[in-house]
């Protein structure tokens, strides 16, 4: 409907620029794009960012909010080192927004534990562990296995049958509205024009360099460009012809009224916010673009939660939502800048709570230099492309 719409309005449309040309012009103000666009700005480039507004489907805004290292990149040894740079720089990434924002964003990162029922999970996943540690060569990976007693420290209610868990010290969790909160002002107070309700509908390079993406309310004009509009940067790139193959895979998430602590760590399938509500979640759907929420998938995440808590039984339910994660074929991010297209990034992942520093502290200053980082040359869109048949 939307990608219908889109070729609609840009056919026969050639709105000249509007008099604000930019150095990089951010198409998508979700976590990504404004991570980027902070970080862009904080090296003194002027970049301005473009967003559709409330009616677009934003992961942004619906997911779970972990910062989480343990299990990514598995046979993808560029992915977990990338994410686990990331998982470095959230300390000083934070600190310096808060200065910038004036936003405190509740934050934890003292490590996080996967659950497993039974021993063979267990097993299962201390395999996965020696895995991501073999591939992790120099950089080495640290995690402990928890018994039984190891899982009660961390975790009071846990129930008795639970065989263990695996601790990594790098995971964490962030209320990732407020961190979104704080970029945004961050952009605001760095004089970064954020324009919502600015939907591209359009887009084409210049003849001379650049390219100037067309809005309801008129054109914009950058000498670079990056497209980081979530589930719309596959329509919004098809306007320069390139193919980015992404697709929606729905998460439901419940949210508990608020509890006192009873959680020491985060964990891939619950977590205790900050305000000490219980956010609990982990299905994947794949459901097109309804963002809604089906109550045997609600009740079957309950289920999961309460097997590993019981105490969860008799705590109420406040609020669920279903929320569109953005997914590549092979799951893995998508870093690319078209050799067809100079100055224009096509940037997607799906943990983009995760990878915000880096994307803040490493990526944009590489794309203000012209270039992608190194290490991200194995993401790029070409590893999707398969040769005709002869
Ligand atoms: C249920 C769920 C749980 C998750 N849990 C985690 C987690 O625990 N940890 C983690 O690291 N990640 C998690 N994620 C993933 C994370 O939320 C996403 O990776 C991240 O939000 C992606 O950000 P984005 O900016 O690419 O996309 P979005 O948030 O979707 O933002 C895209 C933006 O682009 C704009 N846009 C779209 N089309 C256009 C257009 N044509 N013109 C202008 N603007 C446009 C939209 O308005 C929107 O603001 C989860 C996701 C889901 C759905």
């Amino acid at each position: 409907m939307k990608e219908a719409s889109l070729s609609r309005v840009t056919k026969g449309r050639n709105t000249p620029p509007d008099h604000r040309s930019h150095d990089v012009l951010v198409v998508g103000a979700g976590l990504i794009g404004a991570s980027i666009a902070y970080g862009l700005a904080r090296q003194g480039v002027n970049v301005c960012v473009l967003d559709e507004g409330d009616v677009a489907l934003r992961a942004s805004r619906g997911n779970f909010g972990l910062i989480w290292v343990q299990g990514k990149g598995l046979g993808a040894p560029a992915y977990a080192r990338w994410t686990r740079r990331s998982a470095g720089l959230w300390r000083q990434f934070l600190t310096d927004l808060t200065d910038i924002s004036g936003i405190a964003v509740p934050f934890e990162q003292r490590g996080g534990v996967e659950l497993c029922q039974t021993e063979q999970e267990l097993a299962n996943r201390l395999n996965q562990m020696e895995q991501l540690s073999a591939e992790a060569r120099d950089l080495g990976f640290a995690y402990e296995r928890l018994d039984a007693e190891g899982l009660r420290r961390h975790f009071p209610g846990i129930a008795a049958d639970v065989a263990g868990g695996v601790f990594t010290p790098y995971d964490g969790h962030v209320d990732p509205l407020r961190l979104l909160s704080a970029l945004h002002t961050a952009l605001a107070r760095l004089g970064v024009p954020v324009r919502s309700h600015a939907g591209v509908v359009g887009l084409r390079a210049l003849d001379h360099g650049g390219y100037v993406a067309e809005t309801s309310s008129g054109g914009v004009e950058a000498a670079q460009l990056v497209l980081a509009a979530g589930l719309g940067t596959r329509s919004v790139a098809e306007q320069l012809g390139v193919a980015v193959p992404l697709h929606p895979i729905r998460g439901q998430v419940l949210i508990t009224e608020r509890l006192a602590p009873a959680f020491g760590l985060p964990t891939s399938i619950v977590r205790q916010t900050a305000d000490g509500t219980v956010q609990i979640g982990s299905s994947q759907e794949d459901v097109g673009f309804d963002t809604g929420t089906r109550p045997e998938v609600l009740a079957a995440i309950a289920r999961k939660a309460i097997r590993f808590f019981p105490f969860l039984k008799k705590v109420q339910v406040v609020r669920a939502w279903g929320a569109l994660r953005i997914m590549s074929p092979d799951g893995l991010p998508i870093y690319d800048s078209p050799a067809d297209h100079p100055g224009c990034f096509i940037i997607s992942c799906h943990s983009g709570v995760t990878l915000s520093p880096v994307h803040a502290l490493v990526l944009a200053p590489a794309i203000a230099g012209g270039l992608l980082p190194d290490g991200l040359r194995t993401f790029q869109l070409e590893r999707f492309h398969v040769s005709p048949p002869v």
